[in-house]
Order: structure tokens, then C-alpha cells, then sequence
């Protein structure tokens, strides 16, 4: 047995006795951050939290008043949406022949006069060099683990982008962040090449006339908190006492350790928050344009967060759109979440027997050619379970 049960018996124990005095401090934490929602101001806000000098956690600049609550829309009922979803295989260096798999999968849904549906499945298989390596700020990096991601998170939304241009007007919606991983985690020089083509695709949905936004379920950023807590610094600035949550009873500290999505739990269903601009430096540095903009939104079932680039979030008629879509597909959706994008995911899933295909499918091809599938030892054994 590789886990000692009882002494995770235990320590469940404990932290069912815990339980009762952790929601309660959350209660606590909550309420103080809605009373500094509601006494903050924007424009004041936004100034504190730009000239910062210290960056203890990621913070939003309010584009409205902290406090906005924006009135259910109607639902639009004429109206094209698509949306792109991504799952991947990573590089495993046990396998015969290296390679990685990207899975995207694609849904364009459109009601109204003539309604219509079509999903899609692209599957790339990286094996070449140029597909296993990437030259990047003068190294040569494997295509693996985190930027692996990233350049799936580019072909989702060029697959996104080419469904827009395919149907002009269309809502453009990503499931996820329209914040790219950062390649920067790794290396040093941005913007790479993959946050210049990222952007490009972008740019090629927003030149169709689409409305490209993202969806979040379950958010767990805590920006528009962090900025609030900025806000409510006595200090200067938040030091290192406010940020570690030991600054006694500054009001900064009243709010450590909750995240935006609580904060707005008491939007009605439909209502959403003002508008706030992301600081991520990935987007402040180097998006322009489309700088990554969001808001909260009750969608009926919970609160999630919607992204939307900058070109999106200054126009007024486009924002209503989109909200008023959204309430049209997540009352299609199972369980409150948009259709299009449930169909993209399904699409795009890699089971555990497509594994299995997508294995022998390689197999049958080395064998064809006459090279054997040697699979490492080691491989063999952790796929055949054990001893
Ligand atoms: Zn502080």
C-alpha cells in the first residue's frame, strides 16, 4: 500500500475540526473586502496601484468604479460563435519514435433565420527537429512540458481566428486565459515569436469583425483583490508585513486570502462587474492593443470571469453583445457553461484510448517502414503495471 491511511485518517480529522473556523474567517475576509469595494474609487485606485513601486502579487487597474454592478442583458438570439479547445501529448522520451501530439478541437454554432452547426478535430504530431526543438533567445529549448502549452495555446486561437474569418461577425470565444503562458518562465527574451504569432491571430479575428473573449469557470485570480488591498494600504505602499498577512490590524491585512470570484458571489444571475485591465507583464508589456481586459459574470450557475482583449472591453455595443450571447449559450450548456465550448472540449479530449490508437498508429507505421517499435525497458514495465 503506498499510503499510510491512518495517518491520513487522522489528519482528516483535524481538518474536518478546522472546517468550521476557516469558513468563518472566510466570511469575515469577504465582507471586508466588499466594504473597500465599495468605498474604493476608480480613477484614485488605478493611480495607486500603476505607480507602485513593489510588486508583492498580480494586480488589475479598475476601468469602472469598483463597486459597478452592469444589469442582465437580453440574450441575443441571431448570432455565430465559435471556439477552439486544445489538449496535448507530451514528449516522453521512453517512446520508439519522439514526437508530441496537439489535439484541437473546433465548434462553430450559429441560431437564429438559418441555423447551422459543424465541429472539427485537427490532430498535428510533432517529430521533425524543427518540431521537437525551438531556437529561442540563442538556445535550444525541447518543445516540452510548459511551452508545449504555449504553442497550443497559439493553435487554439489560430483556429479561433480562422473560424471568424470564415464567418465574419462571429463571437470568437477561447476556453481558458487569453493570457499566454509565458515562454518567459523559461528564457529570458520576450516578446518570442510565439506571443508575435499569438497576437497575430488575434489581430486576423479582430480584422473579420469578431468579438474574441475568453471564458474562466471557477477563477481562482485574486487581481482586482490584490488591487483593493493596494487600495486600502495605510502605508505608503504594502510592504512585507501586509503582504504575508502580519500587519496587525492594517486594513489591508483584513483580506489575504480570498479571490476575486468571492468577492463578486453576490452578483445577481445575469449581472456582471465593471471593467478591469490585467497586469500580467506579458499582456502590459507586450499585447498593445490587445491588452487583456476582464470583468465577473454571474452566468446562473457560477461566477465566472470573462476575458476580452482591450479593443473589445473600450466598445460599448460589442461588450453587450457578447454578454448577451453568453447567456444565450450557457442556457445551452450542461450545467451552466456555453455550449460552443463544451462541444470544442469534446472534440478535443485525448483518452485514454486514443492514446492507445495514436500508439500503435505509429507502431504500424515504424513497422511498415521496417524499423521495429523498441520501447525502453523501463516504459515497459510502468506500462505493464508493475512487477
Ligand atoms: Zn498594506
Amino acid at each position: 500500500m503506498p499510503l499510510d491511511l491512518s495517518a491520513l485518517a487522522r489528519q482528516a480529522e483535524d481538518a474536518a475540526d478546522h472546517i468550521e473556523a476557516l469558513q468563518a474567517e472566510r466570511q469575515r475576509q469577504i465582507l471586508a473586502a466588499r466594504e473597500e469595494r465599495g468605498r474604493a474609487t476608480g480613477s484614485p485606485l488605478a493611480a495607486r496601484v500603476r505607480a507602485r513601486v513593489a510588486r508583492p502579487g498580480m494586480a488589475a487597474i479598475p476601468l469602472d468604479e469598483p463597486r459597478q454592478v452592469v444589469r442582465p442583458l437580453a440574450e441575443v438570439s441571431e448570432y455565430t460563435v465559435v471556439s477552439a479547445d486544445g489538449s496535448h501529448l507530451d514528449q516522453d522520451h521512453h517512446d520508439a519514435i519522439r514526437h508530441w501530439v496537439i489535439n484541437i478541437g473546433s465548434a462553430r454554432l450559429t441560431y437564429g433565420a438559418s441555423p447551422g452547426a459543424a465541429l472539427g478535430t485537427v490532430t498535428r504530431l510533432g517529430f521533425r527537429r524543427g518540431d521537437l526543438y525551438r531556437v529561442m533567445g540563442g538556445r535550444r529549448v525541447r518543445l516540452q512540458g510548459q511551452l508545449l502549452n504555449v504553442v497550443r495555446q497559439v493553435d487554439e486561437m489560430d483556429a479561433v481566428a480562422g473560424l471568424c474569418v470564415r464567418h465574419p461577425g462571429a463571437l470568437g470565444l477561447i476556453d481558458g486565459t487569453l493570457v499566454l503562458s509565458s515562454p518567459s518562465r523559461l528564457l529570458d527574451e520576450e516578446p518570442t515569436e510565439l506571443v508575435a504569432l499569438y497576437l497575430s491571430h488575434v489581430e486576423r479575428a479582430r480584422s473579420s469583425r469578431a468579438i474574441v473573449a475568453s471564458y474562466i469557470s471557477r477563477p481562482a485570480a485574486a487581481e482586482a483583490v490584490t488591487a483593493l488591498r493596494i487600495g486600502a494600504c495605510p502605508e505608503r505602499e504594502c510592504d512585507e508585513a501586509c503582504r504575508f498577512g502580519e500587519g496587525g490590524s492594517r486594513a489591508c491585512g483584513a483580506f489575504t486570502d480570498i479571490c476575486d470570484r468571492d468577492l463578486w458571489e453576490d452578483l445577481a444571475p445575469g449581472e456582471r462587474s465593471g471593467l478591469w485591465r490585467s497586469l500580467w507583464p506579458i499582456s502590459d508589456r507586450y499585447y498593445g492593443t490587445h491588452a487583456v481586459h476582464f470583468f465577473y459574470w454571474n452566468s446562473g450557475s457560477e461566477i465566472a470571469r470573462v476575458e476580452v482583449p482591450g479593443w473589445v472591453a473600450e466598445n460599448q455595443s460589442a461588450l453587450d453583445r457578447l454578454v448577451g450571447v453568453l447567456r444565450a449559450q450557457v442556457r445551452r450548456g450542461d450545467q451552466g457553461y456555453p455550449r460552443a465550448l463544451i462541444e470544442a472540449h469534446h472534440r478535443a479530449v485525448i483518452t485514454a484510448q486514443d492514446r492507445r490508437s495514436i500508439e500503435s498508429v505509429l507502431a504500424s507505421a515504424l513497422a511498415r517502414s521496417g524499423n521495429a517499435a523498441h520501447t525502453s525497458a523501463k516504459e515497459t514495465i510502468k506500462r505493464l503495471g508493475g512487477i
